[in-house]
C-alpha cells in the first residue's frame, strides 16, 4: 500500500513530522499540498480524490486534524488522530489533550492517520509536494483573518507570563487584580471555562483544551482546581505557580511553586512587592 501525506507547506515542521510518520509506513510516499483559501471539505474533496485508494497521513495540527476528519468522513472510514506509532492496523494515539495514550485498532482496509505534534523527528527529505487547486463550489471558506483587539496589550499566545483566573476569582470585576498583575509583569490575563461560562471573561481568554494553549515562562492560576482540560493549555508553561486556598486542590500537583491562601489577598501582596522592588 502506498500513502498519500497532506503537507500544509514545506517548512512546516508538523508537516514534516508526518512525512517522518509516513516514511515508517511500508509502500512509496507522496505529498500533496492545497493552494486556495482554507476550505476543509472542498480541501478534503480534492484530497480523496488524489489519494485513489492510498493510505492518508496528515500534520497532527488543527488544520491536518479537521481535513482529515472531513477526509475520513467523505469516505466513510475510521480516522486515528494525533497518533505516536503505527504497528499494521493497530496504532498508539494521543488522548484527553496528552494526558492518555491508547492502543487501537482501525478496522480498515485504508489507514487514515494524523501525527501526533512532536512525537517525531521532522523529516529532512526533500519531497516535491503536487499542489491541489480544489474548486470550492460553495463549501465553507475562510474569508479573512481578524486579529482579537488586546488594547495594544500582549496577546494571550505571545505572553511570557499569563496570570489565569478560575471560579476561585468569584466575579468579572474580580479580576481587576489579576489584570493589575499582569499589567506589572507585561503578561496577558488567562482564565479557566468555568469564568467563560458564567460571562466574566470572553472566550478568547479561556485556556485549556477547548480554549488557547499557552506556553509562557510562567502561568500564575488564581482559583483554579487543576482540571484535566484546564491543564491541557498551560502544561506548556515553563513554570507553574498555582495559588489556592485548598490545600488537596489538584493544580498543587502540577504547580512549581504552591501558595496555599485566598487569591484575594496574595494577588495584591504580590503587586504591592513588585511595585515595592520596582522603587
Ligand atoms: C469537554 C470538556 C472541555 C473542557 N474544556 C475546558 C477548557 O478548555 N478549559 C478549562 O479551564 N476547563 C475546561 N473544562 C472544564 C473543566 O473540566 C473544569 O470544570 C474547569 O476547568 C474548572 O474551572 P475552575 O478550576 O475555575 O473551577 P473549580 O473546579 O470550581 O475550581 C475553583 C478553585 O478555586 C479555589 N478557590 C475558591 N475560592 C478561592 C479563593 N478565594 N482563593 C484561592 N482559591 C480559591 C477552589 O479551592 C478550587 O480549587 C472542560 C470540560 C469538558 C467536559
Amino acid at each position: 500500500m502506498s500513502t498519500l501525506v497532506f503537507v500544509e507547506g514545506a517548512d512546516d515542521e508538523l508537516s514534516r513530522q508526518a512525512l517522518t510518520l509516513a516514511d515508517s509506513l511500508e509502500g512509496d510516499i507522496r505529498a500533496v499540498t492545497v493552494d486556495g483559501p482554507y476550505a476543509p471539505s472542498a480541501w478534503a474533496k480534492a484530497i480523496v480524490e488524489a489519494a485513489g485508494g492510498d493510505d492518508i497521513v496528515g500534520p497532527g495540527s488543527d488544520r491536518g486534524n479537521e481535513v482529515l476528519a472531513h477526509v475520513a468522513a467523505q469516505l466513510d472510514l475510521p480516522l486515528a488522530a494525533n497518533v505516536t506509532e503505527v504497528r499494521g492496523d493497530e496504532v498508539t494515539r494521543i488522548r484527553w489533550g496528552g494526558t492518555l495514550l491508547e492502543e487501537a485498532r482501525l478496522h480498515s482496509e485504508r489507514r487514515l492517520v494524523t501525527a501526533a505534534p512532536f512525537a517525531f523527528e521532522p523529516s529532512n527529505s526533500l519531497l516535491q509536494a503536487e499542489v491541489l487547486s480544489p474548486a470550492l463550489d460553495g463549501a465553507v471558506a475562510v474569508v479573512d483573518h481578524v486579529a482579537p483587539d488586546t488594547g495594544g496589550k500582549v496577546s494571550l499566545v505571545d505572553a511570557k507570563v499569563v496570570v489565569s483566573g478560575g471560579r476561585g476569582v468569584g466575579s468579572a470585576e474580580g479580576f481587576a487584580i489579576l489584570e493589575e498583575l499582569a499589567a506589572l509583569l507585561d503578561g496577558a490575563v488567562g482564565c479557566s471555562r468555568v469564568v467563560t461560562s458564567a460571562g466574566w471573561r470572553p472566550h478568547t481568554d479561556q485556556v485549556g483544551q477547548t480554549g488557547t494553549k499557552v506556553s509562557p515562562d510562567l502561568y500564575i492560576a488564581c482559583g483554579i482546581s487543576g482540571a484535566t482540560q484546564h491543564i491541557a493549555g498551560c502544561k506548556g508553561a515553563k513554570k507553574l505557580l498555582a495559588i489556592n486556598a485548598d490545600p488537596e486542590a489538584t493544580i498543587f500537583a502540577h504547580a512549581d511553586y504552591a501558595v496555599i491562601g485566598d487569591l484575594h489577598e496574595i494577588v495584591p501582596a504580590i503587586s504591592a512587592e513588585l511595585r515595592k522592588a520596582r522603587g
